[in-house]
Protein backbone atom coordinates (compact mmCIF):
# COMPACT_ATOMS: atom_id res chain seq x y z
CA UNK A 1 0.00 0.00 0.00
CA UNK A 2 0.84 3.47 -0.46
CA UNK A 3 0.42 5.41 3.07
CA UNK A 4 0.75 8.81 4.19
CA UNK A 5 1.92 9.41 7.91
CA UNK A 6 1.62 13.01 8.60
CA UNK A 7 4.20 13.88 11.67
CA UNK A 8 6.50 11.12 10.36
CA UNK A 9 9.14 12.79 11.22
CA UNK A 10 8.26 13.11 14.94
CA UNK A 11 9.08 10.86 17.90
CA UNK A 12 5.89 7.88 17.12
CA UNK A 13 5.85 8.88 13.22
CA UNK A 14 9.49 8.18 12.93
CA UNK A 15 8.91 4.44 14.18
CA UNK A 16 5.56 4.16 12.19
CA UNK A 17 7.17 5.11 8.71
CA UNK A 18 10.41 2.65 10.10
CA UNK A 19 7.49 -0.31 10.89
CA UNK A 20 5.46 0.16 7.55
CA UNK A 21 8.61 0.27 5.35
CA UNK A 22 9.66 -2.80 6.77
CA UNK A 23 6.54 -4.80 6.34
CA UNK A 24 7.12 -3.12 2.49
CA UNK A 25 4.43 -0.50 2.06
CA UNK A 26 5.57 2.76 0.25
CA UNK A 27 5.61 5.31 2.95
CA UNK A 28 5.26 9.21 2.10
CA UNK A 29 6.20 11.31 5.39
CA UNK A 30 4.63 15.09 5.93
CA UNK A 31 6.52 17.29 8.43
CA UNK A 32 7.25 20.79 8.80
CA UNK A 33 9.64 20.33 11.50
CA UNK A 34 8.36 21.61 14.14
CA UNK A 35 8.98 19.43 16.57
CA UNK A 36 10.02 16.54 14.26
CA UNK A 37 13.61 16.21 12.93
CA UNK A 38 15.44 14.73 9.84
CA UNK A 39 17.38 12.63 11.98
CA UNK A 40 15.02 10.80 13.30
CA UNK A 41 14.03 9.37 9.51
CA UNK A 42 17.80 9.74 8.27
CA UNK A 43 17.93 5.94 7.67
CA UNK A 44 15.15 5.75 5.44
CA UNK A 45 15.86 8.84 3.52
CA UNK A 46 18.31 6.46 0.96
CA UNK A 47 15.20 3.90 0.70
CA UNK A 48 13.31 4.27 -2.49
CA UNK A 49 10.31 3.44 -0.85
CA UNK A 50 10.67 6.21 1.50
CA UNK A 51 9.33 9.96 0.69
CA UNK A 52 9.92 13.16 2.50
CA UNK A 53 7.88 16.12 1.69
CA UNK A 54 8.70 19.20 4.12
CA UNK A 55 4.75 20.84 4.22
CA UNK A 56 2.13 22.10 6.97
CA UNK A 57 -0.99 20.06 7.20
CA UNK A 58 -2.58 23.29 8.05
CA UNK A 59 -2.49 23.86 4.14
CA UNK A 60 -3.94 21.86 1.93
CA UNK A 61 -2.27 19.05 -0.41
CA UNK A 62 -3.06 16.58 -2.01
CA UNK A 63 -1.35 12.81 -2.54
CA UNK A 64 -2.62 9.48 -3.97
CA UNK A 65 -2.33 7.25 -0.95
CA UNK A 66 -4.66 4.13 -0.05
CA UNK A 67 -3.86 4.88 4.03
CA UNK A 68 -3.15 7.97 5.85
CA UNK A 69 -1.68 8.50 9.80
CA UNK A 70 -2.18 11.87 10.97
CA UNK A 71 0.17 12.71 13.81
CA UNK A 72 1.22 15.77 12.95
CA UNK A 73 0.71 17.94 16.37
CA UNK A 74 3.17 18.91 18.97
CA UNK A 75 2.57 16.34 21.58
CA UNK A 76 4.74 17.49 24.60
CA UNK A 77 2.98 20.38 26.90
CA UNK A 78 5.91 22.24 26.62
CA UNK A 79 6.05 22.53 22.75
CA UNK A 80 1.98 22.73 22.05
CA UNK A 81 1.64 25.58 24.61
CA UNK A 82 4.93 27.68 22.88
CA UNK A 83 2.56 28.66 20.17
CA UNK A 84 -0.91 27.27 21.06
CA UNK A 85 -2.98 29.36 18.17
CA UNK A 86 -0.67 27.07 16.02
CA UNK A 87 -1.09 24.57 17.85
CA UNK A 88 -4.95 23.91 17.76
CA UNK A 89 -5.07 24.76 14.13
CA UNK A 90 -2.54 21.44 13.61
CA UNK A 91 -5.29 19.89 15.27
CA UNK A 92 -8.54 21.35 13.63
CA UNK A 93 -7.19 22.49 9.97
CA UNK A 94 -5.00 19.27 9.83
CA UNK A 95 -7.79 17.16 10.61
CA UNK A 96 -9.88 19.24 8.00
CA UNK A 97 -7.50 18.83 4.98
CA UNK A 98 -6.40 15.16 6.04
CA UNK A 99 -10.08 13.94 6.26
CA UNK A 100 -10.62 16.40 2.66
CA UNK A 101 -7.89 14.41 0.81
CA UNK A 102 -9.18 10.87 2.64
CA UNK A 103 -12.73 11.45 1.15
CA UNK A 104 -11.09 12.34 -2.44
CA UNK A 105 -8.49 9.77 -2.74
CA UNK A 106 -10.80 7.11 -0.75
CA UNK A 107 -8.28 6.38 2.03
CA UNK A 108 -8.91 4.90 5.00
CA UNK A 109 -7.62 7.71 7.65
CA UNK A 110 -5.94 6.86 11.15
CA UNK A 111 -6.20 9.78 13.99
CA UNK A 112 -3.89 10.11 16.75
CA UNK A 113 -5.90 11.21 19.36
CA UNK A 114 -4.97 11.48 23.03
CA UNK A 115 -5.93 10.75 26.39
CA UNK A 116 -5.77 14.38 27.42
CA UNK A 117 -9.46 14.53 25.70
CA UNK A 118 -10.33 13.07 28.83
CA UNK A 119 -8.82 15.73 30.83
CA UNK A 120 -8.15 15.68 34.10
CA UNK A 121 -10.25 12.45 34.27
CA UNK A 122 -12.96 11.92 37.17
CA UNK A 123 -13.14 8.51 36.71
CA UNK A 124 -10.56 5.73 36.23
CA UNK A 125 -9.62 3.88 34.36
CA UNK A 126 -11.07 6.09 31.81
CA UNK A 127 -13.02 3.59 29.37
CA UNK A 128 -13.84 5.06 25.66
CA UNK A 129 -17.61 5.82 26.80
CA UNK A 130 -16.17 8.17 29.20
CA UNK A 131 -16.72 12.02 27.94
CA UNK A 132 -13.96 14.02 29.70
CA UNK A 133 -13.18 16.70 32.15
CA UNK A 134 -11.19 19.20 30.05
CA UNK A 135 -11.01 22.58 30.91
CA UNK A 136 -11.60 24.83 27.67
CA UNK A 137 -10.07 27.98 28.65
CA UNK A 138 -7.18 27.07 30.19
CA UNK A 139 -3.29 26.76 28.81
CA UNK A 140 -3.80 23.00 27.64
CA UNK A 141 -6.88 23.75 25.96
CA UNK A 142 -4.92 24.32 23.32
CA UNK A 143 -4.21 20.55 22.32
CA UNK A 144 -7.02 18.85 24.35
CA UNK A 145 -9.92 21.15 22.38
CA UNK A 146 -7.84 21.27 19.37
CA UNK A 147 -7.80 17.27 19.47
CA UNK A 148 -11.52 16.88 20.72
CA UNK A 149 -12.68 18.95 17.91
CA UNK A 150 -10.51 17.04 15.64
CA UNK A 151 -12.21 13.84 16.68
CA UNK A 152 -15.69 15.56 16.22
CA UNK A 153 -14.61 16.44 12.84
CA UNK A 154 -13.55 12.48 11.91
CA UNK A 155 -16.98 11.18 13.32
CA UNK A 156 -18.42 13.87 11.01
CA UNK A 157 -17.09 12.93 8.14
CA UNK A 158 -17.85 9.26 8.83
CA UNK A 159 -21.06 9.47 9.31
CA UNK A 160 -22.00 12.64 6.38
CA UNK A 161 -19.32 11.67 3.91
CA UNK A 162 -18.20 8.05 4.50
CA UNK A 163 -14.98 8.26 5.37
CA UNK A 164 -13.35 5.14 6.69
CA UNK A 165 -12.04 6.20 10.18
CA UNK A 166 -10.43 4.78 12.68
CA UNK A 167 -9.49 7.58 15.96
CA UNK A 168 -6.82 5.96 18.50
CA UNK A 169 -6.93 7.71 21.71
CA UNK A 170 -2.96 7.07 22.69
CA UNK A 171 -1.91 7.44 26.02
CA UNK A 172 1.73 8.07 27.34
CA UNK A 173 3.83 6.62 25.64
CA UNK A 174 8.10 6.46 25.83
CA UNK A 175 10.98 5.62 24.01
CA UNK A 176 14.08 5.89 21.42
CA UNK A 177 14.21 9.22 19.81
CA UNK A 178 12.65 11.50 22.49
CA UNK A 179 14.62 14.79 22.23
CA UNK A 180 16.66 15.32 25.06
CA UNK A 181 14.70 18.81 24.81
CA UNK A 182 11.45 17.57 24.31
CA UNK A 183 9.60 18.59 27.66
CA UNK A 184 8.14 15.30 28.73
CA UNK A 185 8.44 14.10 32.01
CA UNK A 186 10.67 10.23 31.20
CA UNK A 187 13.24 12.49 28.44
CA UNK A 188 13.22 15.40 31.26
CA UNK A 189 14.04 12.87 34.41
CA UNK A 190 16.03 10.22 32.61
CA UNK A 191 18.82 12.89 31.30
CA UNK A 192 19.13 14.68 34.20
CA UNK A 193 19.49 11.10 35.93
CA UNK A 194 21.90 10.13 33.49
CA UNK A 195 24.24 13.52 34.35
CA UNK A 196 23.17 13.08 38.12
CA UNK A 197 21.35 16.54 38.31
CA UNK A 198 18.50 17.48 40.22
CA UNK A 199 15.00 16.31 38.86
CA UNK A 200 12.08 18.77 38.85
CA UNK A 201 8.72 17.44 40.10
CA UNK A 202 5.36 19.92 39.38
CA UNK A 203 3.51 19.40 42.43
CA UNK A 204 3.48 16.77 44.77
CA UNK A 205 4.38 14.16 42.55
CA UNK A 206 1.29 11.81 43.53
CA UNK A 207 -0.13 12.59 40.16
CA UNK A 208 -0.27 9.11 38.11
CA UNK A 209 0.38 8.30 34.28
CA UNK A 210 1.19 5.32 32.79
CA UNK A 211 3.69 4.96 30.44
CA UNK A 212 3.33 2.38 27.15
CA UNK A 213 7.00 1.50 24.85
CA UNK A 214 6.29 2.53 21.85
CA UNK A 215 7.09 -0.80 20.17
CA UNK A 216 4.27 -2.06 21.95
CA UNK A 217 2.11 1.35 20.57
CA UNK A 218 3.27 1.06 17.39
CA UNK A 219 2.24 -2.27 16.93
CA UNK A 220 -1.15 -1.33 18.56
CA UNK A 221 -1.70 1.57 15.68
CA UNK A 222 -0.89 -0.73 12.99
CA UNK A 223 -3.20 -3.20 14.04
CA UNK A 224 -6.35 -1.05 15.02
CA UNK A 225 -5.47 0.94 11.26
CA UNK A 226 -6.22 -2.45 9.65
CA UNK A 227 -9.06 -4.40 11.06
CA UNK A 228 -12.82 -3.86 9.66
CA UNK A 229 -15.06 -3.68 12.91
CA UNK A 230 -14.51 -1.00 15.00
CA UNK A 231 -13.52 2.64 13.91
CA UNK A 232 -12.86 4.04 17.27
CA UNK A 233 -12.56 5.42 19.38
CA UNK A 234 -9.83 2.96 21.19
CA UNK A 235 -7.77 3.52 24.28
CA UNK A 236 -4.12 2.52 23.58
CA UNK A 237 -1.68 2.83 26.42
CA UNK A 238 -0.41 1.04 29.16
CA UNK A 239 -2.03 -0.14 32.25
CA UNK A 240 0.96 0.04 34.43
CA UNK A 241 0.17 3.10 36.34
CA UNK A 242 2.46 5.00 38.87
CA UNK A 243 3.02 8.60 40.84
CA UNK A 244 5.31 11.05 38.93
CA UNK A 245 7.28 10.60 42.18
CA UNK A 246 7.37 6.65 42.18
CA UNK A 247 8.73 7.54 38.19
CA UNK A 248 11.35 9.57 39.19
CA UNK A 249 12.47 7.33 42.02
CA UNK A 250 12.61 4.62 39.23
CA UNK A 251 14.76 6.47 37.14
CA UNK A 252 16.84 7.04 39.67
CA UNK A 253 17.48 3.64 41.03
CA UNK A 254 17.78 2.18 37.36
CA UNK A 255 20.27 4.50 35.73
CA UNK A 256 22.19 4.67 39.06
CA UNK A 257 22.45 7.94 39.85
CA UNK A 258 22.57 10.15 42.42
CA UNK A 259 20.16 12.81 41.45
CA UNK A 260 18.25 14.78 44.16
CA UNK A 261 14.78 15.47 43.47
CA UNK A 262 13.10 18.72 44.10
CA UNK A 263 9.40 20.12 44.35
CA UNK A 264 8.22 22.94 42.30
CA UNK A 265 4.31 24.23 42.01
CA UNK A 266 1.97 21.92 40.15
CA UNK A 267 1.09 22.82 36.41
CA UNK A 268 -2.05 24.50 35.48
CA UNK A 269 -4.61 21.34 34.52
CA UNK A 270 -2.13 18.91 35.02
CA UNK A 271 -4.36 15.71 34.96
CA UNK A 272 -4.47 13.99 38.76
CA UNK A 273 -4.58 10.74 37.08
CA UNK A 274 -4.43 8.58 33.92
CA UNK A 275 -4.90 5.00 33.30
CA UNK A 276 -6.76 3.43 30.41
CA UNK A 277 -9.26 0.79 30.12
CA UNK A 278 -7.88 -1.67 27.37
CA UNK A 279 -10.72 -4.22 27.48
CA UNK A 280 -11.94 -2.49 23.94
CA UNK A 281 -8.04 -3.07 23.06
CA UNK A 282 -8.22 -6.42 24.30
CA UNK A 283 -11.15 -8.06 22.32
CA UNK A 284 -10.62 -6.01 19.19
CA UNK A 285 -7.30 -6.43 17.89
CA UNK A 286 -6.20 -8.47 21.18
CA UNK A 287 -3.59 -6.15 22.00
CA UNK A 288 -1.86 -4.64 25.32
CA UNK A 289 1.42 -3.53 25.59
CA UNK A 290 4.22 -6.89 26.34
CA UNK A 291 7.02 -4.84 27.04
CA UNK A 292 6.90 -3.81 31.11
CA UNK A 293 7.77 -0.14 32.02
CA UNK A 294 10.96 -1.33 33.96
CA UNK A 295 12.36 -3.08 31.41
CA UNK A 296 11.55 -0.77 29.01
CA UNK A 297 13.12 2.32 30.97
CA UNK A 298 16.40 0.83 31.49
CA UNK A 299 16.71 -0.30 27.88
CA UNK A 300 15.99 3.27 27.31
CA UNK A 301 18.83 4.39 30.03
CA UNK A 302 20.84 2.30 28.25
CA UNK A 303 20.28 4.05 24.56
CA UNK A 304 20.86 7.53 25.83
CA UNK A 305 23.83 6.31 27.65
CA UNK A 306 25.46 5.36 24.10
CA UNK A 307 24.83 8.53 22.38
CA UNK A 308 27.19 11.40 22.41
CA UNK A 309 27.31 13.68 24.87
CA UNK A 310 25.81 17.35 24.02
P1 LIG B 1 6.24 14.80 18.22
O1 LIG B 1 6.15 16.22 18.62
O2 LIG B 1 7.52 14.09 18.38
O3 LIG B 1 5.79 14.63 16.70
C1 LIG B 1 4.87 15.45 16.07
C2 LIG B 1 5.32 15.64 14.63
O4 LIG B 1 4.36 16.48 13.95
C3 LIG B 1 6.66 16.37 14.53
O5 LIG B 1 7.48 15.73 13.58
C4 LIG B 1 6.29 17.78 14.09
O6 LIG B 1 7.32 18.43 13.39
C5 LIG B 1 5.07 17.50 13.25
N1 LIG B 1 4.17 18.66 13.13
C6 LIG B 1 3.74 19.47 14.11
N2 LIG B 1 2.94 20.43 13.61
C7 LIG B 1 2.86 20.19 12.27
C8 LIG B 1 2.20 20.85 11.20
N3 LIG B 1 1.45 21.93 11.41
N4 LIG B 1 2.35 20.36 9.94
C9 LIG B 1 3.13 19.27 9.72
N5 LIG B 1 3.79 18.62 10.69
C10 LIG B 1 3.65 19.08 11.95
O7 LIG B 1 5.08 14.04 19.01
P2 LIG B 1 4.75 12.49 19.09
O8 LIG B 1 4.93 12.07 20.49
O9 LIG B 1 5.43 11.75 18.02
O10 LIG B 1 3.19 12.51 18.81
C11 LIG B 1 2.66 12.20 17.54
C12 LIG B 1 1.14 12.26 17.58
O11 LIG B 1 0.64 11.35 18.55
C13 LIG B 1 0.62 13.64 17.97
O12 LIG B 1 -0.53 13.92 17.19
C14 LIG B 1 0.24 13.47 19.42
O13 LIG B 1 -0.81 14.33 19.78
C15 LIG B 1 -0.18 12.02 19.48
N6 LIG B 1 0.01 11.49 20.83
C16 LIG B 1 1.26 11.19 21.30
C17 LIG B 1 1.42 10.73 22.59
C18 LIG B 1 2.77 10.39 23.15
O14 LIG B 1 2.86 10.04 24.34
N7 LIG B 1 3.83 10.40 22.40
C19 LIG B 1 0.30 10.57 23.42
C20 LIG B 1 -0.96 10.90 22.91
C21 LIG B 1 -1.09 11.34 21.60
N1 LIG C 1 6.43 16.45 35.05
C1 LIG C 1 7.31 16.72 36.08
N2 LIG C 1 8.56 17.16 35.76
C2 LIG C 1 8.96 17.36 34.47
C3 LIG C 1 8.06 17.09 33.43
C4 LIG C 1 6.79 16.64 33.75
O1 LIG C 1 6.98 16.57 37.26
O2 LIG C 1 10.12 17.74 34.26
C5 LIG C 1 5.09 15.91 35.37
C6 LIG C 1 3.95 16.74 34.81
O3 LIG C 1 3.61 17.75 35.73
C7 LIG C 1 2.86 15.69 34.65
C8 LIG C 1 3.62 14.41 34.33
O4 LIG C 1 4.97 14.64 34.76
O5 LIG C 1 2.17 15.52 35.86
C9 LIG C 1 3.61 14.03 32.85
O6 LIG C 1 4.03 15.15 32.12
P1 LIG C 1 4.30 15.11 30.54
O7 LIG C 1 4.66 16.52 30.15
O8 LIG C 1 5.25 14.04 30.22
O9 LIG C 1 2.93 14.69 29.87
P2 LIG C 1 1.39 14.86 30.17
O10 LIG C 1 0.94 13.50 30.53
O11 LIG C 1 1.16 15.83 31.28
O12 LIG C 1 0.84 15.35 28.88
Amino acid sequence: MKVLVTGGAGFLGSHLCARLIDQGHEVICLDNFFTGTKRNIEQLLDCKNFELLRHDVIDPFKVEVDQIYNLACPASPVQYQTNPIKTIKTSVMGAINCLGLAKRVKARIFQASTSEIYGDPLETPQTEQYWGNANPIGQRACYDEGKRCAETLFFDYYRQNGVDIRVARIFNTYGPRMLSNDGRVISNFMYKAIKNEPIKIYGSGSQTRSFCHVNDMIDGMIAFMNQEKHVGPLNLGSEEELSIKQLAELIIELSNSHSEIYFESPLEDDPNQRKPDLALARSLINWAPKILLKEGLSSLIETIKKQPRK
